[in-house]
């Protein structure tokens, strides 16, 4: 073998092949001295194999590194979702705890008959739809038996309200007056027409405040219509209405109410609420005279009074004391004139005394639905 010298000129390979040659190596194990020779393909083959080991490791260690890098990519990925899971559960947990809680209160105010229009447009419950969120979705799924329950009472009452409507409604009919006279009395303004703007309220509990609404007015409508006696006395009529000989002139005459006789002073009581509109001696006949007002164009009246007890202008509750009989006026002896008219026109005061109490009463304001009962309405029942 002769001695390397490199030079310039000399390719890669050359230098290559050079780089490993023949190489003696010697051992001596304190007694003899051996000689090896490495022959520069062993060599060749030695640095190759190890290269190779190195290049293939470098690889797994990439690809690894990859794998493992995506991998990682994944899991931020599973986190975001999970993460976008949670809150979205969070959020819809949340408005249907909120709707479940204020249908509740709803449905409370309603059934512990505390109702007002105003109160209950308030707390008219808001309408919740099913999250976009499938998991969201599926958590709250878990109110639907709550949901379920309400909704179905929500329906039931909906429809006792409706009944019930129908029946005063009914009545009001059989007492000759369109419910409409009395549907018109309290639906203007205020808190109706907020709650009806409410888009974004529960439908079905939208449905049953429209029902209560209309229920409501008619019964607080009919609050005006004289539903009671006017005097506590077991009634003694001396002179019905309509057509009748006149006591003083001997001819035939319109009477336009009834007589109710009793004793000087008996105390006289309004038939429903209202307030007074006249309080004064009248030449016409009436003698001392008081007309209540009680709205929807319906006016009683009460004449020959020994005392009048009210001033014009004042409100007065049905049951209350108004004036005390006599027989001021026209009149021959003593007692109670009483007139029902409606729209100007008198009419038979008779079907205004005769109905059942409880039936009239359950005209009035109700104790449940309804709202509290209208005050003296319970004074008018126990005549
Ligand atoms: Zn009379």
């Amino acid at each position: 073998m002769t001695t390397f010298v490199p030079t310039a000129n000399q390719s890669l390979s050359v230098k290559f092949r050079n780089f490993f040659k023949p190489r003696d190596i010697f051992l001596h194990d304190g007694k003899s001295l051996r000689r090896f020779t490495i022959g520069a393909r062993l060599q060749m083959a030695v640095v190759s194999g190890i290269v190779a080991l190195l290049i293939w490791s470098l690889v797994a260690t990439i690809a690894a590194i990859n794998a493992m890098s995506g991998d990682v990519a994944r899991m931020q990925q599973q986190v975001a979702q999970m993460q976008s899971d949670v809150d979205a559960m969070r959020v819809a947990v949340r408005e249907r705890a909120t709707q479940l809680e204020q249908r509740t209160a709803f449905l409370d105010t309603m059934l512990t008959g505390e109702a007002t229009a105003t109160r209950l447009s308030q707390q008219l419950p808001r309408n919740v739809e099913t999250p976009d969120n499938a998991r969201a979705a599926a958590m709250v799924e878990g109110f639907g038996r709550a949901d379920a329950m309400q909704l179905a009472l929500a329906e039931r009452l909906e429809t006792m309200t409706r009944q019930r409507y129908n029946a005063r409604a009914a009545e009001l009919r059989r007492r000759g007056f369109d419910p409409a006279r009395f549907q018109a009395y309290t639906g203007q303004g205020g808190p109706y027409e907020a709650a009806a703007a409410a888009d974004d309220a529960d439908p079905r509990f939208r449905q049953l405040f429209t029902t209560w609404r209309a229920l409501d007015q008619l019964e607080t409508g009919a609050a005006s219509i004289p539903s009671a006696r006017p005097i506590n006395l077991s009634v003694n009529f001396t002179s019905g209405y309509g057509v009748r000989s006149d006591p003083f002139r001997g001819s035939a005459a319109m009477h336009a109410g009834i007589d109710l006789a009793g004793p000087l002073g008996t105390p006289i009581y309004a038939t429903a609420d209202g307030i007074v509109g006249r309080s004064e001696w009248n030449s016409g006949g009436y003698g001392n005279l008081v007309e209540l007002n009680h709205g929807q164009g319906i006016q009683t009246r009460y004449g020959h009074l020994s005392q009048r007890i009210v001033q014009a202008g004042q409100r007065v509750r049905r049951g209350q004391l108004i004036g005390l009989m006599g027989s001021t006026g026209r009149s021959t002896g003593s007692h109670l004139h009483y007139e029902v008219r409606i729209d100007g026109r008198a009419v038979n005061p008779i079907p205004f005394m005769q109905q059942p109490a409880s039936t009239m009463a359950a005209l009035q304001r109700p104790a449940a639905i309804g709202g509290p009962a209208a005050p003296g309405g319970a004074a008018a029942g126990s005549r």
